[in-house]
């Protein structure tokens, strides 16, 4: 039962070596006196054209004063320095973000449809070496990061489609020496801050749609994964998206604030576009609020996942390990609060004790049994332990799990008898722990799913058409899993309401985050 339990299996000493092997960039960790599975040398092996490791300005690599370690969250292990940019870096990434708009928008949408094309085929071709680069610095197995990369290329294919089909409207005029004419255009510069969970498909979902109409971008990666940025920045010259279109900035946490600023109050800048937490989120609303620019927010969630009586019980806990486990419980779209009508709580918590026994493996993401990560910090790890601990305090039961493991891991987990006062169920887990909370009615469920200040996804299990009807227009958040565990796809839209965010990315509504319309009244006109 006991497949999770990685304390044995936690490296004692760790060794690295970075050298270049050909055109091959290889990262060699080697783990002294371990028991098992991490103790044979782990490489990170990629071409060494894809590991960048300094800012990407005006189609330029170039180096800030001082560099960041990026580290391997399994194991703390330094896998790259990256330049640390500040707000000089930032103001001369804005400034030819600025002058390269005055000349992309003016490219045909053909042209900048076939450049973006040729940027989602070159990441196709280079998605091995991309995934790999996600795993080492975020954590998440292989296997998912894999599907990151086929995910992060698809909003480049889907906004190189979007691209040519942006229309404006000729509408009927009032009065008969006029024509009245509404065109669509680019915002200008767009500032793009993104987090660390999905280090590419959060950066290509928001840059493909602005390229696509004619909007030039800086973007800031997260911290903790500033490679994967640094790593599309080199597939876009090789595209031949020109200078100054697509600018990448990393920096510490420590110049996050300065740099960011920088980003949201510069006159240049038309428009940020941020994924990350609800708290950041709102500071970056104030900084946009001094001129008053376009904003998209794409902020923190706390799913609801409801398993209703009429329910298909396997289905149900199918959907529960995905949508919870997924990178170790780190995405928004994660479920984090567990709804169980009474007549089938207990075969549904049996059978998804059953499923995590059986499916869920904790180790380094480069090792291909592995399903479960390491979460992203050790500060990550206190939270989900702070909430398992909080839970307990106030009567609720371990059923699986419950045990913090050396360094950034944490046992996949399981509580029952949980009730709405608890931490967990108040505030954004972002770890691998579902709290089961029973209750008896559909309102019931409802009064529970929507008593949140956020409303990103909710999932719910149902095989009554009335019911799926009701609870679905009545659940208060952007994006609705009907039997369906796993929701997220290029083709449609991704959102959410309330605190966790505005505006919408991916499918037909993703591009018009990044237009104007323009009123064009041509009078005078004998007809
Ligand atoms: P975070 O808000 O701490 O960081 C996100 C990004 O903002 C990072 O690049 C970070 O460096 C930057 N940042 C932090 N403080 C800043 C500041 N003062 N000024 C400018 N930039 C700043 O979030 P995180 O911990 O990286 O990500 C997890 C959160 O993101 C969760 O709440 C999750 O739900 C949310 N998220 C939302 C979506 C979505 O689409 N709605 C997707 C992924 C993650």
């Amino acid at each position: 039962m006991l497949c999770f339990n990685l304390q044995s299996y936690l490296p004692v000493l760790i060794m690295g070596s970075l050298y270049l092997s050909g055109s091959r960039c290889i990262l060699r960790q080697v783990f002294f006196g371990l028991p098992s599975m991490l103790q044979r040398p782990y490489s990170l092996d990629v071409s060494a054209q894809l590991l960048r490791t300094r800012a990407f300005i005006d189609g330029r690599w170039v180096s800030a004063a001082s560099t960041f370690p990026v580290l391997d969250p399994a194991t703390g292990e330094e896998i790259a320095k990256v330049s640390d940019c500040g707000t000089m870096e930032a103001q001369d990434a804005v400034n030819a973000a600025y002058k390269a708009f005055h000349l992309w928008k003016n490219h045909t949408a053909k042209e900048r449809s076939i450049l973006l094309r040729k940027w989602f085929e070159l990441i196709n071709q280079h998605k091995e070496d991309l995934a790999k680069l996600i795993t080492a610095e975020c954590g998440k197995p292989m296997k998912e990061s894999i599907g990151e990369m086929t995910y992060s290329a698809s909003f480049l294919e889907w906004f190189s489609e979007e691209a040519r089909r942006v229309y404006g409207d000729i509408v009927a005029p009032s009065a008969k020496d006029r024509k009245i004419l509404l065109l669509k255009q680019p915002v200008g510069v767009a500032s793009i801050i993104t987090p660390w969970n999905f280090p590419s498909a959060m950066i290509t979902r928001k840059v493909g749609a602005a390229l696509a109409v004619g909007c030039t971008v800086v973007v800031k990666p997260a911290e903790n994964t500033p490679l994967s940025a640094l790593a599309l920045a080199e597939l876009s010259v090789q595209a031949g998206i020109p200078p100054g279109v697509f600018n990448v900035v990393p920096c510490s946490r420590e110049k996050t604030l300065a740099v960011g600023e920088l980003l949201c109050t510069d006159p240049l800048v038309a428009k940020i576009s941020f994924t990350g937490s609800t708290a950041t989120g709102k500071i970056l609303l104030r900084h946009a609020a001094g001129t008053v620019k376009r904003v998209s927010m794409e902020l923190g969630g706390h799913a609801p996942f409801i398993v209703f009586d009429s329910a298909d019980v396997d289905k149900a806990v199918a959907g529960a390990m995905v949508s919870k486990f997924r990178n170790s419980g780190q995405t928004c779209v994660c479920s984090n609060r567990f709804l169980v009508q009474s007549g089938i709580h207990d075969a549904f918590m049996e059978k998804l004790a059953k499923a995590m026994d059986a499916e869920l493996k904790l180790g380094h993401g480069s090792e291909p049994a592995t399903t479960q990560g390491p979460l992203i910090n050790t500060r990550a790890v206190e939270k989900v332990e702070n909430q398992i601990a909080d839970a307990v305090a106030q009567g609720a039961v371990i059923v699986r799990g419950g045990k913090r493991l050396e360094g950034s891991f944490m046992q996949p987990t399981l509580l029952s008898n949980v009730n709405t006062d608890m931490q967990c169920m108040r505030e954004e887990t972002f770890g691998p722990l579902i709290p089961l909370v029973k209750f008896n009615t559909e309102q019931e469920a409802l009064a529970i799913a929507n008593a949140s200040p956020v409303g990103l996804a909710g999932y719910f299990y149902s095989r009554d058409i009335s019911q799926i009807w009701r609870v679905t227009e009545q659940m208060e958040v952007g994006m609705v899993g009907v039997n369906e565990g796993l929701i997220s796809t290029t083709e449609t839209s991704f959102g959410g309401i309330k605190q966790s965010g505005m505006g919408r990315e991916g499918s037909k509504y993703g591009i018009d985050e990044y237009l104007e319309i323009k009123y064009m009244c041509l009078g005078g006109l004998s007809l």
